[in-house]
């Protein structure tokens, strides 16, 4: 009898859990939109950090030619293209709130500072794909593992090449796929990948492979919803992770459910 009550008590609470499990927030290219901030910025690190309950922060990273992987969501900055120039020729640039460009290595030692995951877009690289974006996938797993920030990071890719590096370089890395490609859920898992990361717009043509993705293992991140409506249909659909512009409303919403 007590055996049985025991049990009872556990599957009830698994059952509850499980049923309310919440969408975890991810801050699109950091928490950019508010006073002070700017996307991709280190202001924007610290501003998601601050919100207190985020997963993590998205950013975006490209290597310049001289191999400094620098955090930009852009392929150039001020006229110059990032892949062909040398790191000294653009570091002077100043982002929208007065910041320098930064780089991947001034952002992950903030992260750890903040205990703060990461969630690394890599870019596709167009000038000279096959050789920067093994370069760029190389520097970056190199970096992570200097600061030993293995388990504060996972990675995003419209790059099947890329997502494919990844895991040919560390199969236990968490990628996700972007959709360059649309690719169904059956097909990202047999590319060995840990989840989709897919817009609302295509969410909308196939709902079906929210749930198909999840019964396959795979996790299902949305971009961008950040209006109130739209964060409360992926809350209650419940998908995995939410990446937003609006993580504090999004934060305000899970809050008060
Ligand atoms: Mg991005």
């Amino acid at each position: 009898m007590k055996n049985a009550c025991l049990f009872l008590v556990v599957f009830s609470l698994f059952a509850i859990s499980f049923l309310s499990a919440k969408p975890k927030v991810i801050a699109h290219r950091g928490y950019w939109n508010c006073e002070g901030s700017a996307q991709n910025s280190l202001a924007s690190l610290n501003k998601a950090h601050a919100l207190n309950g985020i997963y993590g922060s998205e950013l975006d990273v490209y290597i310049t030619m001289d191999g400094v992987v620098v955090v930009n969501h852009n392929p150039d900055i001020e006229g110059h293209v990032i892949e062909t120039s040398r790191y000294n020729d653009i570091k002077k640039f100043l982002l929208s709130n007065g910041e320098r460009l930064p780089t991947f290595e001034k952002y992950l030692k903030q992260a750890k500072k903040n205990k703060e995951r990461l969630i690394v877009e890599l870019k596709e690289h167009n000038i000279n794909p096959a050789v920067n974006e093994k370069r760029v996938v190389e520097a970056v797993l190199k970096l992570v593992k200097k600061h030993r920030m293995e388990n504060f990071v996972e990675y995003i890719s419209f790059s099947l090449n890329e997502c494919a590096l990844l895991k040919a370089a560390d199969s236990t890395v968490k990628v996700s796929y972007l959709p360059r490609k649309v690719l169904s859920p059956e097909q990202v898992k047999s590319k060995g990948l840990d989840g989709i990361d897919y817009s609302e717009e295509l969410f909308n043509e196939h709902p079906e492979w929210i749930k198909e993705a999840q019964g396959l293992g795979l996790t299902v991140n949305v971009y961008t919803p950040s209006a109130k409506e739209a964060l409360q249909k992926y809350i209650d659909i419940g998908v995995d992770f939410i990446t937003t512009d609006a993580p504090e409303l999004l934060l305000n919403m899970l809050r008060d459910k």
